[in-house]
């Protein structure tokens, strides 16, 4: 069954832009200019899409749509085939390299047989990449999309300055973000891709996860990995391979966040399992430090 699909905002927020969401999956964002609409990302199914594209009036908008694919994780693109043919689907160069990596299909296939709703997924490309920034200029608002990698190798944000809000979709999430790989290096992009979204100054910051807009959540986030660097920094060499570590007192997730006691357990399983990725790539830049 595919899961309902309702539109809302955030205090504060533009009525030019509205919130897609499927409650405890994933936000999508659509922002009104007065030359197009644009459509940033398209849910986890192309029916979860279709059901988007209703509530949203676009059959009835006289002006063109264009799409953006923020990264290829499933959550946020898998609702393509719902645009194919109909407007263009932008996404950073990088994405077409996820896209055929056999872990896309893969993904796919285990997905499908755990859930039937993903049976009719099929993978649709975006069909504009670029790899440096690009602007698309709505005549009342303009929305940069910036490269912000580091959760995954092709993840874009978008800056609207006009309204000082920051579509972060997964650079910043609440309550942690996820880090690509346990390398030091995608921990570093991250951390780098938090800190060009702080430097916005954003009033309103956007992620797709989390029920939140609020801009402390970039500062709380950068605060997460300050805090992990710093208790991984005074582990004994010894203790730094040890596999279990992230259920040692202090190491733990909620040793550094507090987890949202509204959370279901599954998402709390999931944040964990980030938490542990998060911490891995942490202990690998202390080791590549201290060589
Ligand atoms: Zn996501």
């Amino acid at each position: 069954m595919n899961r309902p699909v309702e539109l809302c905002s955030y205090p504060g927020l533009d009525d030019r832009i509205s919130i897609v969401r499927v409650e405890n999956e994933v936000d999508a964002v659509f922002v009104r200019t007065r030359r197009f609409n644009v459509l940033v990302d398209t849910l986890g199914t192309p029916e979860q899409c279709r059901m988007a594209l209703d509530l949203l009036g676009i059959e009835a908008s006289s002006l063109p749509l264009i799409v953006v694919n923020s990264h290829m994780d499933w959550d946020h693109f898998w609702g393509n085939a719902a645009i194919a043919g109909r407007a263009p689907i932008l996404a950073h160069a990088s994405a077409l390299e996820r896209l055929r990596d056999p872990a896309a299909q893969r993904t796919l296939r285990e997905k499908a047989s755990q859930d039937p709703r993903f049976r009719d997924v099929e993978l649709v490309s975006p069909t504009v990449t670029f790899a440096g920034p690009a602007v698309l200029d709505g005549g009342d608002l303009t929305l940069e999309l910036f490269h912000t990698p580091g959760h995954t190798p092709d993840h874009l944000a978008i800056w609207i300055r006009e309204l000082r809000t920051c579509l972060a979709v997964d650079a910043v999430e609440h309550p942690i973000p996820e880090v690509w790989s346990r390398s030091s290096k995608d921990l570093r992009l991250l951390r780098e891709s938090l800190g060009k979204i702080c430097g916005l100054d954003a009033d309103i910051v956007i992620p797709a996860h989390g029920n939140t807009s609020s801009p402390s959540t970039v500062r709380e986030n950068l605060a997460y990995f300050d805090t992990l660097a710093e208790r991984v920094e005074s582990l004994a060499p010894g203790q730094l391979t040890d596999p279990d570590l992230c259920h040692a007192k202090g190491y733990r997730l909620q040793d550094f966040v507090s987890v949202p006691t509204s959370l279901p357990a599954e998402l709390v399983g999931f944040y964990e399992e980030c938490h542990r990725t998060n911490l891995g790539a942490t202990v690998q830049a202390q080791i590549e430090k201290q060589k």
